[in-house]
C-alpha cells in the first residue's frame, strides 16, 4: 500500500480509543504514522487500539485526559511532543452528544457542557499544537464536524448541531489564519456512522428510519471516515485547506 507521504509523520488523535477515532488511529498507523491517542475512560479500548497500531510497526501510545480541561490538553500536547518528537497531524475527534433534548428541556448547563466538550476542547487542542507546527513550518489539522452542521441534526440535537456548526466555521477561519505557515486545516462531517454514539443516543426505530434514507443503503463505518482523514492529511490532499468532506452515503448532496 502506498503511504501517500504519511510514513514517519507523527499524529495526535483525540478520542482515539473507540468508534471513529479508533478507526482513524488504525488507518494512520497502517500508513506508517506514529500515533498518540487520547481517551477519557476506556482503558481497555485504549490498550487494544495501541496494540493494533503497534502491529503496523509504528510507535503508539495512549494518554488519558479530559479535553475540556486546558491544563490537561496542554499536558497531552507536551507529552505527545516528548514521546513522538513533534506533532505533524492533529485529528480533533473527541466529542459527542449529551442526550437528545429539545430546546425547552435543555438546561443552560447542558448547552455549556456541549460547547465545552465539542468546541472548546477543539479550540484548546488547536491552540496547543499550533506553535510547534509553526516552528516546523508545516502541519495538518482535521476537525470533527457532522452532517448535523448542515441539516440541524435529528430530533433533540439542535444544540449538538450548533456545536458542530461552530467547529466547521472555526476550521475555515483557522485555515486562513494558518495557511501562511503551511498548516492545512480541514473538516470531516460524518452522517450516520455505526459507533456507540448511536448505540447510546439513537432509538432503534429512529436509527432504522435514517438508515432507510441513505442512498448507499447502509450505515457508515469508522473506516469510511478514516479514509477521508488519510486523504486530507496525506499528499493526496496537498491543495486542500478550509475544506469539509461530508461522509454520509449520499444523504445530502450540496
Ligand atoms: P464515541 O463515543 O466512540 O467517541 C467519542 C470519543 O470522545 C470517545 O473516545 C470519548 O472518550 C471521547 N470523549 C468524550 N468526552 C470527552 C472528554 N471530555 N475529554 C476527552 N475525550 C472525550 O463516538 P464516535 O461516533 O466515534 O464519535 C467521535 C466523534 O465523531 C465525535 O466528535 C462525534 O460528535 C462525531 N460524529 C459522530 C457521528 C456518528 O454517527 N457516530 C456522526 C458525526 C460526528
Amino acid at each position: 500500500m502506498s503511504d501517500y507521504g504519511l510514513r514517519g509523520q507523527r499524529a495526535l488523535v483525540t478520542g482515539g480509543a473507540s468508534g471513529i477515532g479508533r478507526g482513524i488511529v488504525e488507518a494512520l498507523a497502517a500508513h506508517g504514522v506514529d500515533v498518540v491517542l487520547t481517551y477519557l475512560s476506556s482503558d481497555a479500548g485504549a490498550r487494544e487500539t495501541v496494540a493494533v497500531a503497534q502491529s503496523h510497526g509504528v510507535k503508539a501510545y495512549a494518554l488519558q485526559a479530559d479535553l475540556t480541561d486546558e491544563a490537561a490538553v496542554n499536558h497531552v500536547v507536551s507529552e505527545t511532543q516528548r514521546l513522538l518528537g513533534g506533532i505533524d497531524i492533529l485529528v480533533a475527534n473527541a466529542g459527542g452528544i449529551l442526550g437528545r433534548i429539545g430546546t425547552l428541556d435543555l438546561t443552560r448547563e447542558i448547552w455549556d457542557n456541549a460547547f465545552a466538550l465539542n468546541v472548546t476542547s477543539t479550540f484548546l487542542c488547536c491552540k496547543a499544537v499550533i506553535p510547534g507546527m509553526m516552528t516546523q513550518g508545516s502541519g495538518n489539522i482535521v476537525l470533527m464536524s457532522s452532517q448535523a452542521a448542515f441539516d440541524g441534526g435529528g430530533v433533540g440535537s439542535a444544540y449538538y448541531a450548533a456545536t458542530k456548526g461552530a467547529i466547521l466555521t472555526y476550521s475555515r477561519g483557522l485555515a486562513k489564519e494558518l495557511a501562511p505557515h503551511h498548516i492545512r486545516v480541514n473538516c470531516v462531517a460524518p452522517g450516520l456512522i455505526d459507533t456507540r454514539f448511536h448505540d447510546i443516543n439513537t432509538p432503534p426505530d429512529m436509527r432504522a428510519a435514517v438508515r432507510g434514507r441513505i442512498p448507499l443503503g447502509r450505515e457508515g463505518t469508522p473506516t469510511d471516515v478514516a479514509g477521508a482523514v488519510i486523504y486530507l492529511t496525506s499528499e493526496l490532499g496537498a491543495y486542500l485547506t478550509g475544506e469539509t468532506i461530508i461522509i454520509n452515503g449520499g444523504q445530502t448532496m450540496y
